[in-house]
């Protein structure tokens, strides 16, 4: 059987979205048995404030994706709204958590997978906060606390987003195109998937290194909101592809 590997990410999920828990039980449910190994890369959860909360919705989506991996692999990414999904939660969830950038080989591909954030160079305060919040010392204070205190900071965190996104342009948050290529040329190879952005598309550029010129492509997944948009990628080819969410 040729291989068949999906990637989905920026579900988003949230008690107020059944409808988007819906469609990943619907999107595993299909896919069971149909393909070779799917990626969650980031952003499953719209917050995370560490594996000791549990609620209905975290049981049900680790309970699905528990009867999923009984027959596919099953690979996640943090990304910067669930960077404190823990290793208690994935085994739950019968997965393995990777760390970007991650080297998918597959077929005869090689492709970098990312979140996204950390190519989001351009917006210099969320950098920021991105470095101290991945650090492993504020990561252990902030799971000392008790769930009310984490619960509140992560509010609050959410609302200066929101407020400091809004006075920021559409470039400032979409990636920095040189640190793509700077990203591609470490890893030395041509094709990127990632999410994050919340701009679905498949970019085709060109980027020097070594004096040579390539042909590079990126591909990006989308949020969850309208559609249900996920990545995949075959033997020779990587595809970006939407249903309708369920209703
Ligand atoms: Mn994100």
């Amino acid at each position: 059987m040729p291989s068949r590997i999906l990637l989905i990410s920026d579900l988003h999920l949230e008690e107020s979205r059944p409808d988007i828990t819906a469609s990943l039980l619907r999107f595993l449910e299909d896919n069971r048995d149909r393909c070779d190994a799917l990626y969650v890369l980031g952003d499953l959860f719209e917050v995370w404030i560490g594996d000791d909360e549990s609620s209905e919705l975290t049981q049900t989506v680790s309970a699905a994706f528990k009867d999923f991996s009984q027959t596919t692999q099953l690979f996640f990414m943090h990304g910067n709204r669930d960077f404190l999904l823990g290793n208690d939660y994935i085994k739950l969830c019968g997965g393995k958590l990777i760390q970007e950038p991650y080297i998918l080989e597959t077929g005869s591909q090689s492709i970098v997978l990312v979140h996204g954030d950390c190519l989001c160079s351009d917006d210099v305060d969320y950098m920021k906060f991105r470095d101290m919040v991945r650090q492993q010392q504020w990561q252990q204070e902030f799971l000392g606390q008790t769930l009310e205190q984490r619960r509140e900071f992560a509010r609050e965190a959410r609302k200066q987003s929101q407020l400091a996104n809004a006075n920021k342009t559409s470039s400032i948050m979409d990636v920095n195109q040189d640190e793509v290529e700077k990203l591609l040329r470490t890893a030395a190879k041509t094709t990127m998937i990632h999410g994050h952005t919340h701009r679905p598309a498949s970019h085709q550029f060109t980027f020097d290194t070594d004096g040579h010129t390539l042909q590079a492509t990126r591909v990006v997944l989308g949020d969850w909101d309208k559609f249900l948009w996920y990545g995949e990628v075959s033997y020779d080819t990587v595809e970006l592809k939407q249903l309708p969410l369920s209703s």
